[in-house]
This record gives structure tokens, C-alpha cells and sequence, in this order.
């Protein structure tokens, strides 16, 4: 299993090589657009130029540096302004020759804040990639709220007389509020019942995108996977790091509970640890199912239940209705 200090190293390393992939790509185009356009090349130039004066100015005078650098600001403006109109009239985005970054948060560094220097949130997500899962993160990228189709949930009626598709909005509406405000200390979780093809999954996944975007640390793993890293970590002392990412992330997402192959009631014991520890220090945990609630505590046992449906702590909500997959292709 992979130690967490060397996969930041890794992913912090593989930063550097997209940042110089920008950079060749920049000046790829600076020489493309330098030779067509003499006009835009002569710009280009002069805004160099007036780096290099005014660094050469504030090195002369460091009393006067703010001063040299707001002025430098103000020039720099101009030219990108006629730099950006130039570039237009030639047929180009106003941005071509602006610097590219592939993370706009981090501008490719790696770090975010000031003054305190945190880990950006696309090396966090990186890393938990590499360390935890491997497909459940590139799919989170395409599960969020902003591609929830609701006209793909039939209008079936349901026995609460509310229709598919009104029933789920109502769940989807509290969980967009629940990614919206979470908070890692409220020990807030979800529980999300139902047979499967009906969207648990998916909303599960848009909550976590959510929560990610915000900058918190999310784990994605499913109870599969949960119930393998914890045969590794009780039968060969390994998978050390990767739960110790289940137990501190701050929210652990857990899909298909009750999925998860049987290693001579191991497994309970194993999830049990996770979910006690997370638990009793007030993290939030989702959790999918398609057990219903008394299936759990035959599964689980009393004492992982009690946690996971701790009324107090969990909203748990039931989903009815017709497989979307079905209604979708019908
Ligand atoms: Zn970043």
C-alpha cells in the first residue's frame, strides 16, 4: 500500500511536468502568433521589457518597490489590454497568449493560502486517487449536481403518493443543502436505502463532488473495497495509510453496503472499526445500501446499526420506485 508523504511527493512531481507542458505549449504559441503578427510580437516584447525595468528598478531602489510594482501593474494592464485586441482582430481568444493553467486554484503550484500554505485541493484529490481507488474519482468528475437530469426519473407514483421524480427531488434537494453547508465536525451523515438503479449512487457522488469542490477531504471507496483494505490491514499489517485516510478524511463516502464478500464475519469487524472511529470523533460518513434497515443489524451486528442509523446523526432516506436505467432505455 502506498505511503501518503511519498504519493504528495509523486503527485506534486507530476504537477511540475504539466506546469512545463503549459509553459512549452505558451511558447509554442508566443512563436506561432510572433511570426505572423509583427504587431503582437512587439507588444509581447515590451511586456517583457517592462518586467525586467521595473525588477532591475526595484532591485536598484527597494525603498520605492511598491511603487515600482504598482506602476508595473498599471503597464502591464495596457498591454495585455492591446495585447487582447490585437489578438482578437487576428482571429485569436482574447487569452492565447495569457499563461495556461490546468488548476486555476493552485495556478499549477501545488498550494493554496496565504498565509498559511495548504496542499490545493487537485493534489489532495490526487492523491486520495492514487491511494484509495482508481475509477471512483475520474467518474465523481461527471456525477455532480450540475449534470442531474431530473426527466430521467419516471413519474411513477409511489406509495406515499408522491411521484418518482417528486420524491427524489425532495432527497436531492436536502443532500445539494447538506454538500452545500457541510460542516466535517457536525457528524452529520446520509443513508441511502434502496434497491439499485435507482440514482443512490449517483447522488451519492454528487454530494461528495460537491464537498470536494468546497476543499474538504473526501474518501470515496465502496464497501467492497472498504472490506478488502481491511483484510490487508488485519491479516498483513498493510493498507496502514489507507485507513488511516477512511478514519481522518472529512467525509467518507461508502457506496453498496452490504455488497461486500464475507471474510468469516471479519468484514463487520473491520467496517465496525471505521465507522466506530469516525463515529465517536463527530465525522460525517454516506453510506448506499440496498439492505433495508433491519437486514443491517442482521448483517452488522447492534452495535455497527445503532451507529449507522443513529437517528440522531443520520438522515436516512428510502428510494422507491422503477429502475432509471430501465425507464431510461425503454
Ligand atoms: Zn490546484
Amino acid at each position: 500500500m502506498r505511503d501518503r508523504a511519498n504519493t504528495v511527493r509523486e503527485v506534486l512531481w507530476e504537477l511540475e511536468s504539466i506546469r512545463s507542458r503549459n509553459m512549452d505549449t505558451l511558447d509554442a504559441r508566443k512563436r506561432e502568433v510572433g511570426a505572423k503578427y509583427p504587431r503582437i510580437a512587439e507588444l509581447m516584447e515590451s511586456r517583457t521589457k517592462a518586467f525586467r525595468e521595473s525588477f532591475a528598478g526595484a532591485m536598484r531602489n527597494p525603498e520605492k518597490a511598491r511603487e515600482t510594482s504598482q506602476r508595473l501593474g498599471k503597464r502591464i494592464e495596457e498591454i495585455n489590454l492591446e495585447l487582447r485586441k490585437a489578438l482578437t482582430e487576428a482571429g485569436y481568444e482574447e487569452d492565447y497568449l495569457q499563461p495556461i493553467y490546468t488548476c486555476q486554484l493552485c495556478k499549477d503550484t501545488g498550494y493554496v493560502g496565504e498565509p498559511i500554505h495548504t496542499l490545493c485541493q487537485c493534489v489532495q484529490k490526487r492523491v486520495m486517487e492514487k491511494m484509495v481507488g482508481d475509477t471512483d474519482y475520474r467518474l465523481l468528475q461527471h456525477e455532480n449536481f450540475e449534470s442531474y437530469d431530473e426527466t430521467i426519473i419516471p413519474e411513477t407514483t409511489l406509495s406515499n403518493g408522491m411521484t418518482q421524480r417528486e420524491a427524489q427531488r425532495r432527497i436531492r434537494n436536502i443532500c445539494k443543502k447538506y454538500a452545500d453547508n457541510f460542516d466535517p465536525g457536525s457528524g452529520e451523515s446520509l443513508m441511502m436505502v434502496g434497491s439499485s438503479g435507482l440514482g443512490k449512487t449517483f447522488l451519492m457522488n454528487c454530494v461528495c463532488q460537491r464537498v470536494i469542490e468546497r476543499g474538504y477531504q473526501v474518501v470515496v471507496t465502496t464497501a467492497f473495497k472498504l472490506a478488502e483494505i481491511m483484510r490487508d490491514y488485519q491479516f498483513n499489517g498493510t493498507s496502514a495509510e489507507a485507513v488511516r485516510e477512511m478514519v481522518d478524511a472529512d467525509l467518507l463516502a461508502v457506496d453498496d453496503l452490504g455488497a461486500e464478500p464475507r471474510f468469516r464475519n471479519l468484514t463487520g469487524s473491520g467496517i465496525l472499526f471505521i465507522i466506530n472511529e469516525r463515529y465517536n470523533a463527530g465525522k460525517p460518513m454516506i453510506f448506499t445500501t440496498n439492505c433495508p434497515p433491519p437486514d443491517l443489524y442482521i448483517n452488522y451486528g447492534d452495535r455497527v446499526a445503532a451507529r449507522i442509523l443513529d437517528p440522531v446523526r443520520t438522515k436516512i432516506f428510502l428510494f422507491e420506485g422503477n429502475d432509471l436505467r430501465r425507464f431510461r432505455n425503454s
